[in-house]
C-alpha cells in the first residue's frame, strides 16, 4: 500500500476520529462529570508586553512615515510593534534609534494577495526580509500559500480581516494548515469584525475552528493607517486593538514563540492583570479603570455560553463536560478583551 492510500484500517480510524470531534462539540451539553480536568499552561510568570503587530506606514498606503509611526506607539507606551506595510518590508535596523530595552522593533510585512479580485491577506511577523506574496489556482490554496511562504523563512504568519469583502470564514479557514493566530479584532473601520447578513464574525468563525479541535488563537490589532488629521470612527486610527503577551523577555523570539503558544490576551480596550489557570478553575483579573464596570463572559464549542460573571475575579470553575473555555470581557463603554482557550484533557489523559 502506498503511503498516500487509505485501507479499510485507515478509513475505520478517521470514522472514530471524526466521531470524537463531533461528540467533542455536543458534549458541552452533556451532564455534569466530576474527573474533568484543564490541560494547565504554565503559570503566566513573565512580564506582560503590550504590542502591535498590523499597523501601515507611507512604504504602503499609510500616511505618515516609518519613523514617526513608530514614534506614536513607542509614545503611547507599547512595548512592541510590527510595522507590516502590503508587500513591502521596512527594516527596523533603519530605525534603531527608536528602540530600546523597553521599545522593540519586529520586523514584519503584510503579505497582500488575492484570488479572483478576493483580498488574501497574510501577516508575516519576524521576517528576515521581503516575503513574494504567492497565487494559487484556489482561494484556499491562496491562503495556504501564503501562510507556507512565510514559514518557509521561519516567520510567524497571522490570517487577517476574513471578512474584509466578506473574503472567507470557516469553510476555507478549516482547510488551511500551520497558522496559530487569527484576527478577531481588527481596528479598521471596514472589516466588519461582527459579521452580519448571515456571515459570521471573525469570533464565530474562531469559535468553529476551535470546537473542530483547532489550536488557533485570536489576536486584536490595529490595522492603522491613518496618524494624521482627525481621529474619527470610519478612519483607520491607531489604538483600536493589540495583543498583551506574556514572556521572559522582550525579544522577537520569545514574544514569538508566547504568540504562537496562546500566552497572550487580545484586547480591544480593556486590560487585564492576570490570567491564572489551575486543574479546574479560570480567574480572569481585569485591570480596571476608573467607575469602569465589568462584565465576563466564558465561552465554550459553539460559541456557548458556559457563564457570566461580574466579578473581579472573574472566575470559572470546571463542573461541565466542554473541550475548551475562553473568557471575554467587556466594560459599560463596550470595550473588550478576549483570552485564549484553555483546553481541557481528554478522559484518557486523566491521571
Ligand atoms: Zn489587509
Ligand atoms: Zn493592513
Amino acid at each position: 500500500m502506498t503511503p498516500n492510500s487509505a485501507g479499510p484500517a485507515q478509513a475505520l480510524l478517521l470514522l472514530v476520529l471524526t466521531s470524537c470531534t463531533a461528540d467533542n462539540g455536543r458534549a458541552d451539553t452533556a451532564s455534569a462529570r466530576s474527573d474533568v480536568r484543564f490541560e494547565v499552561p504554565e503559570p503566566f510568570s513573565g512580564s506582560w508586553y503590550k504590542g502591535n503587530t498590523h499597523t501601515h506606514t507611507t512604504a504602503s498606503d499609510g500616511d505618515t512615515p516609518p519613523d514617526e509611526v513608530a514614534r506614536w506607539y513607542r509614545d503611547h507606551r507599547y512595548a512592541f510593534l510590527v510595522l507590516s506595510d502590503h508587500n513591502t518590508f521596512v527594516d527596523p535596523e533603519s530605525l534603531a534609534n527608536l528602540t530600546n530595552s523597553a521599545f522593540l522593533l519586529i520586523p514584519g510585512q503584510e503579505v497582500t494577495s488575492s484570488f479572483d479580485g478576493t483580498p488574501v491577506h497574510v501577516n508575516g511577523l519576524n521576517l528576515p526580509g521581503l516575503v513574494e506574496a504567492r497565487t494559487s489556482p484556489t482561494l484556499v490554496g491562496t491562503v495556504q500559500a501564503n501562510v507556507d511562504a512565510v514559514r518557509e523563512v521561519e516567520g510567524v504568519p497571522h490570517i487577517n480581516h476574513p471578512n474584509f469583502r466578506w473574503a472567507f470564514g470557516t469553510t476555507e479557514l478549516r482547510q488551511v494548515e500551520r497558522y496559530r493566530l487569527l484576527e478577531i479584532h481588527n481596528g479598521h473601520p471596514q472589516v466588519h469584525n461582527r459579521g452580519g447578513g448571515g456571515t459570521p464574525g471573525v469570533e464565530a468563525v474562531w469559535d468553529s475552528l476551535l470546537t473542530d479541535g483547532r489550536r488557533v488563537y485570536g489576536i486584536a490589532v490595529d490595522d492603522a493607517h491613518h496618524f494624521q488629521g482627525e481621529f474619527a470612527p470610519d478612519r483607520a486610527n491607531p489604538g483600536r486593538g493589540w495583543v498583551s503577551v506574556n514572556a521572559p523577555e522582550l525579544e522577537p523570539g520569545a514574544i514569538m514563540e508566547a504568540l504562537e503558544n496562546g500566552r497572550f490576551y487580545a484586547s480591544g480596550g480593556v486590560e487585564l492583570s492576570d490570567i491564572v489557570v489551575s486543574n479546574r478553575r479560570i480567574e480572569v483579573h481585569i485591570a480596571t479603570r476608573d467607575d469602569f464596570r465589568y462584565t465576563t463572559t466564558f465561552v465554550g464549542a459553539g460559541g456557548r455560553v458556559l457563564g457570566r460573571s461580574v466579578e473581579n475575579p472573574a472566575v470559572y470553575e470546571l463542573h461541565d463536560d466542554v473541550s475548551y473555555v475562553r473568557a471575554r470581557v467587556e466594560d459599560s463603554m463596550g470595550y473588550e478583551a478576549w483570552t485564549q482557550p484553555v483546553f481541557v484533557l481528554p478522559d484518557t489523559m486523566i491521571p
